[in-house]
């Protein structure tokens, strides 16, 4: 690295926002895009979990972790708000609720919406200053924004 790279943005060190997303990888490029979409490129971290609220609210050992590294990124990187994406089709949702629940689009959305609520109180409550953002992506990399 040479010395013109210093005071560029890569060296700020700062992150409003700390996004969420699930493991799969067919919407890797499709998470990507819509983050650049929103004109976060190079402003946010991530965090990548297993189903994101659902993986969390019920795997204890997950949410340790999961606020461990909040508390540093909060301190590390001054994060304001979490986006919380969730996906449609989402293998832990199969795995917890049956593939049969999730074909109606509306039972898949109620459920990814109880859960994201679920997960994004215990955030507020831990750090009531956060933002929290819910989105849920189809396989074609739409979003929908989740109104809480
Ligand atoms: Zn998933």
């Amino acid at each position: 690295m040479n010395a013109s790279n210093k005071g560029t943005k890569k060296h700020a060190h700062r992150a409003d926002y700390l996004l969420v997303t699930c493991i799969d990888f067919r919407l890797i490029d499709e998470v990507t895009n819509f983050m650049h979409h929103r004109g976060l490129k190079d402003k946010y971290d991530e965090l990548i979990v297993t189903g994101v609220s659902l993986g969390i609210v019920r795997h204890p050992s997950w949410k340790k972790a999961f606020f461990s590294q909040l508390a540093l990124i909060k301190k590390i990187h001054k994060t304001k708000t979490i986006i919380l994406l969730d996906h449609r089709d989402c293998g832990l949702y199969k795995h917890v609720f049956g593939s049969r629940r999730l074909r109606n689009r509306i039972e898949e959305t109620k459920l990814h919406h109880r859960e994201m609520l679920k997960f994004k109180k215990e955030i507020l409550t831990r750090c009531p200053n956060l933002r929290v953002e819910l989105f849920i992506m189809s396989l074609d990399g739409q979003v929908e924004e989740i109104k809480a």
